[in-house]
């Protein structure tokens, strides 16, 4: 092959680096629709004509690995100096970082944020004349002619709004996200066809607070209300919504579940701290109390339902006390699973500034304690399952082994099984012989069992 051939073909490439949460892994989606659509395809790193990081801001510790990529990225662009090298996302998001990157990283080709990604066709064009930096200090409309989603699986995640309006004084996410803006349920309703019509069963509606979604809308719709259109849809099985927040989580949206079908029964809902004195100190907009009668709620009409949640270990400020606040709310609400956090200062957030934090060593020593009650409850809540039937929507292959099979319960859990790879996509009945602390093991059992 010519050399010069071999120049246009890496020409034509990218490879995109994605850092961050669900919202971060949707938007590389997207603008590898944009690649896509002006005749790109994925490379490896050293092969690809376009390389872009996808950043994420949440923890400090991110921030300073992506910049260490970011001077990794510069032997590409010596090696070869037509590749055009890209950086978005939240972390550039941050006042100053653009302005920074421009500076002190002049290699690099395009600079952009979160709310102008969709801009990036035109970023490529324009670089070909001088460095592009462009941060929109606000989010604008919500863009809706992004490339079609093409997707590959059984399981897709869609964005429902953008943003965030709570302020909890630990979180970088409204700074860089901006505030919410949700989109209209007809798009909504467009994306998930089209991704059944690509072969998915199951979505999970994606936003940083799902429970207020659409009361920026005109006229009003509520998160219960598209829960009930998107149950509606034709060839979906399964629909799954993160994240949730406790303040604005209500009786309508339990409802809701309960009576849609498609819904599975399983709710993710952040408790972060187990002390009324930390919730304050964190801005959550509520209390233990109100926490705890919502789960009641929530089981009363919905008793199979699976909950997990998400805490921080040693907030500033958060003495013993606190901390076993927390672990007795996790011994009365027995989460499914939960996931764990240590405390990390971000910048740029009210917590950072508290003088009370805490120290590293009991941080963690309280970490090792929780995950210890959570794992003891976690496997307690996979034993009582043993003996039982299960409706699995089927994955593929186990990671794990190949022999068997992967999928998971309409309560999130993961079942490994000996089954079919031809059952991939369909919902079987398993029944559970053996639980450990994060899978349970189970056989296939006839179509006409009746799974829980
Ligand atoms: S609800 Fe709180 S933690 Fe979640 S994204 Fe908004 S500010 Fe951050």
């Amino acid at each position: 092959m010519s050399r010069s051939r071999l120049v246009s073909d890496k020409k034509n490439t990218y490879h995109i680096l994605t850092y961050g949460c669900q919202m971060n892994e949707r938007d590389t989606e997207s603008l590898t629709g944009f690649l896509r659509q002006m005749g790109y395809r994925e490379a490896a790193p050293d092969e690809a004509g376009i390389l872009l990081i996808n950043t994420c801001c949440v923890r400090e510790s991110a921030e300073r690995k992506i910049l260490g990529k970011l001077g990794e990225l510069r032997k590409y662009k010596l090696a070869r100096p037509e590749t055009v090298i890209g950086i978005g996302g939240c972390m550039v998001q941050q006042p100053g970082m653009g302005e920074r990157i421009r500076k002190e990283y002049p290699y690099v080709d395009i600079v952009f944020g979160t709310h102008n990604l969709h801009q990036l066709p035109r970023m490529i064009e324009q670089c070909q004349f001088g460095q592009v930096v462009e941060v929109w200090d606000s989010e604008g409309e919500v863009v809706e002619d992004l490339p079609e989603r093409k997707v590959e699986g059984i399981k897709a995640h869609v964005t429902i709004m953008y943003g965030c309006n709570n302020f909890c004084s630990y979180c970088i996410v409204p700074h860089v996200r901006g505030r919410e803006r949700s989109r209209n349920p007809e798009d909504v309703v467009k994306e998930v066809h089209s991704l059944v019509g690509q072969g998915v069963k199951e979505v999970t509606l994606l936003g940083q607070n799902v429970n207020s979604y659409g009361k920026d809308l005109q006229p009003p719709v509520t998160f219960a209300d598209l829960l009930r259109i998107v149950n509606g849809i034709d060839g979906l099985k399964r629909i799954r919504f993160t994240t949730s927040h406790p303040k604005d989580f209500d009786l309508a949206l339990i409802e809701a579940m309960a009576e849609s079908d498609k819904v599975c029964e399983h709710i993710h809902l952040p408790v972060q701290a187990g002390s009324n004195r930390i919730l304050t100190a964190m801005n959550r907009g509520y209390t233990r109390e109100h926490y705890m009668e919502m789960i009641s709620r929530i089981r009363e009409a919905m008793p199979q339902v699976a909950l997990t949640t998400d805490i921080i270990v040693g907030f500033p400020g958060e003495t013993e006390e606190d901390f076993a606040d927390t672990l007795d709310l996790v011994e009365k609400v027995r989460y499914d699973n939960a996931f764990t956090f240590l405390y990390s200062k971000r910048s740029g957030t009210p917590a950072a500034e508290l003088a009370e934090q805490v120290d590293a060593d009991t941080k963690k020593a309280r970490f090792q304690r929780l995950l210890q009650l959570q794992n003891g409850i976690s496997l307690e809540h996979n034993k009582a399952h043993i003996g039982t039937l299960h409706e699995v929507l089927v994955e593929g292959r186990s990671k794990t082994n190949k022999e068997l099979m992967t999928g998971r319960t309409r309560g999130n859990k993961i079942v490994v099984f000996a089954g079919d790879e031809h059952q991939a996509g369909e919902t079987v009945c398993v029944r559970i012989d053996e639980a450990r602390t994060w899978t349970l093991l189970g056989t296939l059992v006839p179509q006409n069992g009746q799974p829980q």
